[in-house]
């Protein structure tokens, strides 16, 4: 929904409406937490491509608010996780989608910014944040113009060069750019092939875009650039260098320049200003994993600002939000630093390459990888246990008293939930009846993790919004108040 700018104060202000801001703002919203977007592009229209794709997280997360469908109906199921130049099946996965979806990120934002439209939140497009100013009570965040709005919260969604992040002092360490690549969207009359290619600078390739429209050329530089604004002549010497011919290349509608750097910021927050998505954390797209971290950051925050805004938790719960997604975020960085010198240019590369491809055609070793690449293996750590006790919960079919159930249909509403499994009553919410939905069901499983394989059957899950698993009963509730505290508020009193 696209409205005029009202200088009330939100809530809660997110600052950018790329995937991660809107999909925060989805959260946000079924939550009940009064959020506004501001969006500095003139309107919800995205220019140049970039995502091509979700992988089977993303597509689970989409699933656990009911809107998968919408993007399974668009894009093309198909096998997109990739590793050494091979393509890892992850067809025998335990999950309901094993695929990835080709979509492209236009797209995506375009329906998440209809779901977002449908629970009532504001897109302010056309507004530029240039800065805030914090104090005990609040934010008051500046716009281009020198108007301003007051927010109890702000949320730096606003992409990699986060002008957030750097009003906030946040650190942003990292690895410099050992390759930057040109995005060209252009007519090419020489009608090149298409496909990829390994220029002397690095992987690229030229393929249609939608419609017909114009050709996407994607070529690595000779030398690691930056600058976000990138030239018709720059483009046209890097095609020259990896094809030996421009194609005539011309009419550019769009040409982007990105790069290998791989940073994180050092905090995800500073008082009342958080920061999510590309914002805290940039890297090579091959593997492409920004999209899905930037919403698994989204549905991690989202519940837990939407539960300290009501007052049901105190602030500190926000601390849980940088331990869970720093080192997850980490480790995705790390493998798309490897797959990013497994795809540099010259012979030992290529023998690289070669030996590591040999490795993934094994059982073991694709399931390993594949398990990271499509985000199944995240394990927050809240301590020992039972092996769900932090992953995701896996999508299973419950027999209730209501009828048959799938379990990512108990987070529609993005709520917490108890599902107990054992005799009816056996685990209880008890004093957390106020905010916990607790059903009984019956499971015949299989239990099984990706890449971990079969884990015993548990009595009873405490599953949080975001789709981890809080708590596991095997034969009691011990810990289980515990849990319920640490999550999700002292206890109503009696
Ligand atoms: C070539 C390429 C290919 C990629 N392929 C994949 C892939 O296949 N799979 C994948 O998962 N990821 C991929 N990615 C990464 C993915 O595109 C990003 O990780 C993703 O867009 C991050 O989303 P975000 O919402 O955090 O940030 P962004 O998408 O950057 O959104 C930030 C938003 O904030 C707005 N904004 C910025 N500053 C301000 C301001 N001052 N005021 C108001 N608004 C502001 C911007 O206009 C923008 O709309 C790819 C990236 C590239 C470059």
């Amino acid at each position: 929904m696209s409205v005029s700018f009202a200088e009330a104060e939100s809530v809660v202000v997110v600052v950018g409406a790329g995937p991660t801001g809107m999909m925060l703002a989805g959260e946000l919203a079924l939550a009940g937490v009064d959020v506004a977007v501001l969006e500095r592009r003139p309107g919800r229209e995205v220019t140049g491509s970039r995502a091509g794709g979700l992988h089977v997280r993303a597509i689970e997360i989409l699933d656990q608010r009911g809107i998968a469908e919408r993007f399974l109906a668009e894009g093309r199921t198909v096998q997109i996780a990739r590793f050494a130049d091979v393509v890892l099946d992850v067809g025998d996965f335990p999950t309901r989608h094993p695929y990835g979806l080709a979509l492209w990120q236009r797209h995506v934002e375009r329906i998440l910014a209809d779901w977002v439209g449908e629970l009532g939140v504001p897109v302010h497009y056309g507004h530029q944040v240039t800065g805030f100013a914090q104090d005990d009570a609040g934010v008051d965040v500046r716009l281009a113009g020198g108007r301003s709005q007051r927010a109890r919260y702000l949320v730096g969604c606003d992409g990699g060069r986060s002008p957030i992040r750097r009003a906030a002092g946040i650190d942003f360490p990292g690895s410099e750019a050992t390759t930057s690549w040109l995005i060209g969207e252009v007519e090419m009359p020489g009608k090149p092939e298409y496909g990829m290619h390994r220029g002397p600078f690095g992987p690229g390739g030229i393929g249609p875009t939608e419609d017909g429209g114009p050709v996407r050329v994607v070529v690595a530089e000779r030398e690691p650039a930056t600058g976000a604004e990138p030239t018709l002549d720059e483009l046209r010497e890097a095609v020259v260098a990896a094809y030996g011919t421009d194609y005539g290349l011309r009419d550019p509608s769009s040409i982007t320049r990105f790069t290998d750097a791989t940073r994180q910021a050092a905090a995800y927050r500073e008082g009342r200003v958080l920061l999510a998505g590309d914002a805290v954390h940039v890297h090579s797209p091959i593997g492409g994993q920004g999209l899905q971290i930037g919403m698994q950051d989204a549905v991690n925050l989202g519940w837990k600002l939407a539960q300290v805004v009501a007052g049901t938790s105190p602030d500190g719960l926000l601390d849980t939000y940088r331990a869970e997604r720093h080192p997850a975020t980490a480790r995705a960085l790390r493998h798309t630093m490897a797959q990013a010198a497994l795809a540099g240019p010259g012979p030992r590369s290529e023998a690289l390459r070669d030996t590591v491809a040999e490795l993934m055609a094994m059982d073991e070793p694709r399931r390993h990888v594949a398990a990271l690449i499509s985000g199944l293996d995240v394990r927050y750590d809240l301590g020992e246990g039972h092996p769900l006790l932090g992953r995701r919960m896996p999508d299973l079919d419950l027999d209730t008293a209501g009828g048959p159930l799938r379990t990512y249909a108990l987070l529609h509403d993005a709520r917490p939930v108890l599902v107990n499994l054992g005799e009816p009553g056996a685990a209880d919410v008890g004093a957390w009846a106020d905010r916990v939905r607790q059903v009984d069901a019956e499971c015949a499983g299989p239990w099984e993790l990706p890449a971990l394989g079969p884990v015993p059957a548990p009595d009873a899950v405490l599953i949080r919004p975001d789709g981890h698993v809080a708590w596991v009963g095997e034969g009691s509730q011990a810990g289980l108040a515990e849990a319920l505290a640490t999550w999700f508020g002292p206890p109503a009193p009696l």
